[in-house]
C-alpha cells in the first residue's frame, strides 16, 4: 500500500536501526521528483539495484522553490510523495525541507548515499557526512536527457519544440522549427568559461569540463533558460584546425553536458581571424541576432557568461546582464573597458547569483 511507504524521517530513522540489525542494507536517494518521468522511473530502479531497502527523500514545496525558482515546483509535495511511493522500486519515503542532506543522512545513516553522476558543492559535504559513520556514496550516471524542465516548455509550446529537434552536424541540438514561447537565454562563451583554457583547442581528448560548470548550466536549463554557445575560433580562419575538429570538441562537450540532463539548444561560432574583420567575431552581434531569431530569444531577459572582456562587450551591447567568470582569462585579457554586472566563481555560482536577482525582481507573496 502506498500509505504504508510513507514516513516522517523519524520514523525512517528507527527503522534503519532494525534493519542495519537484521543485516539489509540500506539505500538512500533523494530529489523533487516534479511530474515524475522515465528518466526517474529508470534511476530509482538503478539505485534499488545498489541495495536491499531503498529509501527516497522527497523535497517539500518549500525547498524545490529554494533552488528551481518560481513557477516550481508543479505539483504540490503531498502529491510527490505517493506518486514516488507508487513505483516499485521505492520502499519508503519521507518528506524533508532542506536542500541539503546532511540532516538526511545524518538521521538514517545509509549504507549507500546514492546521487545521480554529477558533481556540485553540496555532493563533497554530503560524501563527508556519509563517511563519518562509514557510508558510501554510489553515482548512478544519467544516461537520456529527459527532464521535467523540457516537459514543462513542451506543454507550454504546445508540443512543438521537442519533437522539432535534431541534431546538428556539429552534434548540437538544432530547433528546426522556432519555438512559439519567447524565452530568456543563457549566453555562455565555450573556452575558458565551460571547459578549462587551453590554446587552440582542436582535440577532444583535451577537453575538460571545469569544476561546477554542468551543475551551473543544469541549474540555469531548470531555470527555464535556453542553452546558447557562441565561440570565436579564429584557430580555423587561420588555419591551425578545421570546423571538423571544432565540431568534434563539441561532440565531446555535449556528451559529458548530456550526461547530467544539460540539452545545449544551440552551438554558435565564429571560424574568422581577427584581421577578416566579419560581423560574427565576438563582440560582433551577428551570432547573437541569429540566436535571438532562431531561438525566439527575450534578450532583455538574457544574460551572458563568459571569461573574456569580448564576452562582456558583446553582452553589453545586447542589452542583456553580463557575468565575469573567475575561470579561464578572467577577464584580464585588457581587450575592452567596463565592469561586468556581476563577477562568479564558476558557473554554479553565476547561477545562483541569477536566481538571486530573480527572486528580487518576484512579485512578493
Ligand atoms: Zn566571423
Amino acid at each position: 500500500m502506498i500509505e504504508d511507504k510513507i514516513k516522517t524521517r523519524d520514523e525512517l530513522g528507527t527503522l534503519c536501526e532494525h534493519l542495519r540489525a537484521s543485516g539489509k542494507k540500506i539505500g538512500f536517494t533523494s530529489g523533487a521528483f516534479d511530474i515524475v518521468h522515465a528518466g526517474h522511473a529508470d534511476y530509482l530502479e538503478k539505485a534499488k539495484g545498489i541495495c536491499d531497502v531503498l529509501i527516497v527523500g522527497v523535497n517539500s514545496d518549500r525547498s524545490v522553490q529554494s533552488y528551481k525558482g518560481p513557477g516550481r515546483p508543479v505539483v504540490p509535495d503531498a502529491h510527490r510523495v505517493r506518486v514516488v511511493a507508487a513505483l516499485e522500486s521505492v520502499d519508503y519515503v519521507f518528506l524533508f525541507d532542506e536542500r541539503r542532506n546532511r540532516e538526511n543522512i545524518g538521521t538514517l545513516r545509509p549504507h549507500y548515499y546514492i546521487k545521480a553522476g554529477d558533481y556540485s558543492h553540496e555532493d563533497l559535504t554530503s560524501r563527508s557526512t556519509a563517511e563519518e559513520y562509514g557510508g558510501e556514496v554510489r553515482l548512478i550516471p544519467v544516461t537520456q536527457s529527459i527532464s521535467t524542465t523540457r516537459i514543462i516548455e513542451k506543454i507550454r509550446d504546445g508540443g512543438d519544440e521537442t519533437s522539432s529537434r535534431v541534431l546538428d552536424e556539429d552534434g548540437a541540438t538544432h530547433i528546426t522549427q522556432r519555438p512559439a514561447r519567447k524565452a530568456p537565454a543563457v549566453f555562455f562563451d565555450r573556452d575558458g568559461t565551460i571547459n578549462e583554457e587551453v590554446l587552440y583547442l582542436h582535440e577532444p581528448e583535451k577537453f575538460r569540463l571545469l569544476p561546477n560548470a554542468a551543475a551551473g548550466i543544469r541549474m540555469f536549463q531548470d531555470m527555464g533558460y535556453r542553452i546558447v554557445i557562441v565561440s570565436n575560433q579564429p584557430g580555423i580562419g587561420m588555419g591551425y584546425f578545421g570546423k571538423e575538429d571544432f565540431y568534434a570538441v563539441n561532440r565531446e562537450m555535449l556528451r559529458q553536458l548530456s550526461d547530467v540532463g544539460v540539452l545545449v539548444d544551440k552551438i554558435y561560432f565564429c571560424p574568422h581571424s581577427k584581421s577578416e574583420q566579419c560581423d560574427c567575431r565576438k563582440p560582433g552581434q551577428a551570432l547573437i541576432r541569429r540566436a535571438e531569431k532562431d531561438l525566439n530569444i527575450d534578450l532583455t531577459r538574457s544574460v551572458f557568461v563568459g571569461d573574456k572582456t569580448s564576452d562582456m562587450e558583446t553582452g553589453r551591447r545586447a542589452g542583456m546582464k553580463i557575468i565575469l567568470v573567475n575561470t579561464g582569462f578572467r577577464g584580464e585579457d585588457g581587450e575592452f573597458q567596463g565592469e561586468p554586472d556581476a563577477r562568479a566563481e564558476d558557473l554554479l555560482d553565476a547561477a545562483s547569483q541569477v536566481l538571486a536577482w530573480e527572486r528580487d525582481k518576484a512579485p512578493r507573496v
